[in-house]
C-alpha cells in the first residue's frame, strides 16, 4: 500500500515512511493511494472476535510489509493491554435504539489512547529495527498530549514534546501531561491558543533544516496511523449491532476531523453507515461549511469541551482531497487561500458531495449541560461534555428510528469534573488507577508563542543533547 500527499507534490511513501514523516514535505497530509474494500462476508466474520483480532483484520491491508503478521499482532496486543475494560470499546444502551460507544477505557480516559498506544508501539518497533531515534512534537488541546505522553513515556525510540495552550486545558488533562517523570517526555505550555500550538507545529515541519537536524516526527492526528487505528471501532460497534446485514449511524464529537474521517474511511471500506454526523460545539467551522459551502475561520471560543475548541480542522484536508477527485493542486490552492484570507469556497460539486456524505449539528454549552443532566436523570451513564455533544447531535439528526444510532463517547466524565458537576450535580470521581493524580508533583515549562523559542527548547532537551 502506497501513501500520497493531499497536495500532490511530496514523494509517494510506504506505510512506514508515511508514519515516520507525519506531515508531507509539501505541507499536505498522507492518505492511502487506494482504500481497500472489505467484502460483506469478511465484515460479518468480525462478529465475536476480540477487539485485538478485529483490529488486526481491519488494519492489516493498510500496513503492507512494514510488519510481519506475528509482529503486527504483538504490537496490537501491547497497545491495548493496559485498557480497563475487556471489550476495550464497549457499547452502552442509552435509548430505544440509541447507543454510546465508550472509548474512554484507556490510560488517559479519552479515545485518543486507542490510536496513540498503537502509534507508540509501532514507532518503537520500527525505530528499534532501524537503530534510529526521532524527536516527536505534537500540539494538543488537551487529550492528544496526555495520550501521547502516556504512550511514549520511557520508550527508547523517541523524545516527545507536547505543546498545549496555557490555561486552556482542564486540570486533569494538564496533570496527566505534567506529572510523568520520564526524561524523554516534555509538556510545554505555550502562551497562545490551540491553533497557535498547531501553527508552531506546522512551522517546525516547514523549517526543513530543523526538521532534519532533530529527525522530527509527529503523532498529531495528521499522522495517518492515528486515523487508521480509529477505523477499527466503527467496525466493531457496527458489527455488534448487526452490520453488514443492517446499516447503522454514527454521531461523532468533532474537532480536528480525525475521528469522523476514520468513520468515513470505514464506510469507504464497505461498512454500511447510514448517517455520519459531525457534532460540534460553538467552534462550528464544519457545521457552517456544510450549511454555506464556505470554509471560514473565526476566533476560538473557549468552552466546556476544550478538545473541540479549534478554529481549523486539519484532517478536513483529507476529505477535501477526495471531494476534489484527488487533485492535489486544487487542495493546495484552497489551503493557500485559507492562509491568506482565512476562508475558501468549495466548488458546487464538492459541497454537494460533502452534504451527501455527512450531516451536522451544533450544540452550545447550555444544550450540552442539559443533555448531561437528562441522560443521568434517565438512569444512563454520566457523560462528559464532548460525549454529550455527540448525543445532542445524534438526537437532532436522528432519521429512521429503526437504524441504530451510535454516539461516540470520547472521554470519561472525570476528565472534566467541573463542567459535569455543574451540569448534573454529580462530581465524577477518577477511576482507581488515577486516584492520586491530584497529589503528584507537576513539571511545568512555559514558552512564548514564537517558533525560535520553541525550537531552542526542543534542541536543548533532547536526550542526545543532554547526554553529550
Ligand atoms: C480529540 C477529541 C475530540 C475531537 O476529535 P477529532 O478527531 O479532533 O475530531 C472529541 N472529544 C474528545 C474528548 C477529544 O479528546
Amino acid at each position: 500500500m502506497r501513501y500520497v500527499s493531499t497536495r500532490g507534490q511530496a514523494p509517494v511513501l510506504s506505510f512506514e515512511a508515511a508514519m515516520l514523516s507525519g506531515l508531507a514535505r509539501d505541507g499536505g497530509l498522507y492518505v492511502p493511494e487506494a482504500v481497500p474494500v472489505m467484502p460483506p462476508d469478511e465484515i460479518a466474520a468480525l462478529a465475536g472476535l476480540s477487539y485485538e483480532d478485529a483490529a488486526y483484520r481491519v488494519m492489516r491491508p493498510f500496513v503492507g510489509d512494514c510488519f510481519s503478521d506475528g509482529e503486527f499482532r504483538a504490537i496490537i496486543g501491547r497497545a491495548y493491554a493496559g485498557f480497563g475494560h475487556p471489550a476495550r470499546c464497549p457499547l452502552v444502551q442509552i435509548g430505544p435504539n440509541d447507543w454510546l460507544l465508550e472509548l474512554h477505557h484507556g490510560p488517559t480516559l479519552a479515545f485518543k489512547d486507542l490510536a496513540m498506544q498503537l502509534v507508540g508501539q509501532m514507532f518503537e518497533a520500527v525505530l528499534a529495527r532501524r537503530a534510529e531515534r526521532v524527536t516527536i512534537v505534537g500540539a494538543t488541546s488537551g487529550d492528544t498530549g496526555s495520550a501521547a505522553i502516556e504512550a511514549f513515556r520511557g520508550l527508547d525510540a523517541a523524545d516527545l514534546f507536547i505543546l498545549y495552550p496555557r490555561g486552556r486545558v482542564s486540570e486533569v488533562q494538564r496533570r496527566q501531561m505534567t506529572t510523568p517523570t520520564e526524561a524523554n517526555v516534555h509538556a510545554i505550555a505555550v502562551e497562545g491558543d490551540f491553533d497557535d500550538c498547531q501553527a508552531l507545529l506546522k512551522a517546525m515541519f516547514n523549517d526543513h533544516a530543523f526538521r532534519d537536524e532533530v529527525a522530527l516526527a509527529t503523532v498529531n492526528s495528521i499522522n495517518w496511523v492515528r486515523v487508521l487505528a480509529q477505523v477499527v471501532y466503527y467496525f466493531t460497534a457496527a458489527v455488534a449491532l448487526g452490520a453488514p446485514g443492517r446499516a447503522v449511524s454514527f454521531s461523532v464529537p468533532t474537532g480536528n476531523f480525525g475521528d469522523i474521517f476514520a468513520g468515513h474511511v470505514a464506510r469507504r471500506m464497505g461498512l454500511p453507515i447510514e448517517r455520519l454526523i459531525i457534532a460540534t460545539n460553538e467552534n462550528d467551522i464544519l457545521h457552517r461549511t456544510l450549511e454555506s459551502g464556505v470554509y471560514e475561520t473565526r476566533g476560538v471560543t473557549p468552552t466546556t469541551s476544550p478538545s473541540m475548541d479549534i478554529q481549523v480542522s486539519s484532517n478536513f484536508e483529507r476529505l477535501l482531497f477526495e471531494l476534489y477527485d484527488n487533485d492535489g493542486g486544487a487542495v493546495a490552492r484552497s489551503m493557500a487561500e485559507l492562509g491568506e484570507s482565512g476562508r475558501f469556497a468549495l466548488s458546487q460539486g464538492a459541497v454537494a458531495r460533502l452534504r451527501e456524505g455527512f450531516a451536522s449539528a451544533r450544540s452550545d454549552q447550555a444544550a450540552t449541560a442539559a443533555m448531561i443532566a437528562r441522560v443521568a436523570r434517565e438512569g444512563g451513564p454520566v457523560l462528559d461534555p464532548h460525549s454529550a455533544i455527540g448525543v445532542v447531535a445524534a438526537r437532532a439528526c436522528r432519521g429512521d428510528p429503526s437504524v441504530p444510532m451510535i454516539a461516540l463517547g470520547t472521554a470519561h466524565a472525570a476528565k472534566f469534573p467541573d463542567a459535569v458537576g455543574d451540569a448534573c450535580g454529580v462530581r465524577p470521581a477518577l477511576p482507581a488507577r488515577l486516584a492520586d493524580l491530584y497529589e503528584r508533583e507537576e513539571r511545568i515549562t512555559v514558552v512564548a508563542n514564537d517558533l525560535a523559542s520553541v525550537e531552542a527548547l526542543v534542541r536543548q532537551n533532547r536526550m542526545e543533547q543532554r547526554q553529550a
